[in-house]
């Protein structure tokens, strides 16, 4: 019931969710009321839009890959559009991606005069000129609770490799308490040499055998010990990639102070031209916010397009990390679309990061089963839904399972689009915000006959 706590800034979903069950799904289907709000949405949907922006983004402008002149040509067309639909707020967003990496030709690290047997991490950062030398601190697997609390200001954190946890993490938590440089040590004979995520702000980090990490963390229990390492000649290349987000403000006078957050990738690989992965979901993205633009609504509505999810979802955890709490706590639910037009994929789902429903599944179930037939839902991360999750915002993806087997190749063309799933997706997204974001919601539930929200069914066999 977490989800529905979330929403109680909209007096229409607290006891409908509840009282979900067939009858209310039912008396719903045949609600008239319920239809003539769907309609105010839906039935202003044009589905020959959206496939000229899927063939301008897919075709015109070609593939889209984060960080190029390509994606600074989608990322203009695409605000521009937002413009001229009517929003005022319409920011692009930029940040920083790496593009390329050269390792170090130069690492080293010696503790009291001895010199140890190491290897550079792929991603790590140079030490600064002179070298690093600092108090060395053992902090075990370099989990969040070994971590938590301890000052490593200026210091060189111990850690070994193992415990589940992904060096990147082991790297970015010692980052967090202030360490200076990182020595991972193996935890099997030998040595190699492993990437952190590419980011340019990694630390110096270094990796050690098991061996001679072990008898420096066992004499570190007796004496202070200070080390020094040394990594030079690693070079970062860096692109800037953008998010691109309009702000639809709700009535003052019905501000419900609730934000509704949809949202699709704007960038594509570098093969083929990403019709369907990703122009399909910008594109109902774009309808979407036209339709929306001059619909009175109690909620804020978010539309964002994100850059280079392709590198990792670097655009969607962009956003989130710059978003306040008040902003989180205020976000009811987030739709994300991808991949959602292709004539070769399945039929029309839901994912969620942990298999569980939300609000953004269960507005979609009720939208999809008022529309066409009940959506089920399954479990996927992996696309930019999964950041809005991890700081706590009810979240889904909304895609076609299985995908087209042209996923991520040179087929991924403006012939594999199917208008009929283009225009489903845009149908049952529109109807599900508009569900939440409509003003008209409390004399509704007053009159008993507001939509009853329906909840979707986990399928666990539901793959992309
Ligand atoms: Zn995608």
């Amino acid at each position: 019931m977490r989800k529905a706590k979330k929403i109680l800034g909209s007096t229409l979903l607290i006891g409908s969710l509840l009282a979900a069950s067939h009858s209310a799904l039912a008396q719903t289907k045949e609600n008239p009321s319920q239809q003539a709000f769907d309609n105010k949405v839906v039935k202003r949907i044009d589905v020959d839009r959206i496939y000229e922006n899927v063939s301008y983004l897919a075709e015109t402008i070609g593939p889209r890959v984060a960080g190029t002149a390509k994606e600074d040509q989608t990322v203009e067309y695409i605000s521009n559009q937002f413009r001229q639909y009517g929003f005022d707020d319409v920011e692009i967003q930029p940040f920083q991606i790496v593009t390329g990496y050269t390792r170090p030709t130069t690492s080293s690290f010696t503790v009291n005069g001895k010199s140890y047997q190491v290897t550079a991490f792929g991603y790590t950062q140079n030490t600064p000129d002179g070298g690093l030398s600092s108090e060395l601190v053992y902090i075990g697997l370099g989990s969040d609770a070994e971590v938590a609390g301890k000052d490593l200001s200026g210091k060189i954190a111990l850690v070994h490799r193992g415990g589940g946890i992904p060096f990147a993490t082991k790297m970015s938590n010692a980052k967090n308490a202030g360490a200076s440089g990182v020595v991972i040590i193996n935890d099997v004979a030998g040595i190699s040499t492993f990437n952190l995520a590419a980011d340019e702000t990694n630390l110096p980090t270094l990796f050690m055998t098991k061996a001679d990490g072990d008898a420096l963390v066992s004499t570190l229990g007796q004496s202070a010990l200070t080390g020094s390492m040394q990594i030079e000649g690693a070079k970062f290349t860096t692109a800037t990639s953008h998010n691109v987000i309009a702000t639809k403000k709700p009535l003052a006078n019905k501000d419900t102070k609730q934000i509704i957050m949809v949202g699709a990738h704007h960038d594509s690989v570098a093969v083929g031209t990403g019709a369907s992965d990703n122009a399909s979901g910008t594109s109902v993205l774009l309808e979407l916010a036209r339709v929306m633009a001059n619909t009175p609504s109690d909620t804020e509505i978010r539309f964002i397009t994100f850059g280079a999810e392709e590198r990792g979802l670097l655009g969607s955890y962009h956003y989130t990390k710059q978003l306040s709490q008040d902003e989180i706590n205020r976000t009811v639910a987030m739709f994300n679309m991808d991949m959602v037009g292709s004539k070769n994929s399945g039929k029309f789902a839901m994912f969620t990061v942990d298999g569980k429903s939300n609000t953004a599944t269960t507005l979609g179930n009720s939208a999809g089963t008022r529309l066409f037939d009940a959506i089920s839902y399954g479990q996927v991360g992996r696309s930019d839904h999964q950041p809005f999750t991890e700081v706590g915002i009810p979240a889904a993806v909304f895609s076609y399972a299985p995908l087209e087997p042209e996923y991520h190749t040179a087929g991924d063309k403006i012939e594999l689009i199917s208008k009929e799933k283009l225009l489903k997706t845009a149908q049952v997204l529109g109807a599900a915000i508009y569900q939440a974001a409509r003003p008209d919601t409390p004399a509704l539930e007053r009159s008993k006959v507001a939509p009853v929200p329906v909840e979707a069914v986990y399928d666990k066999d539901l793959h992309l």
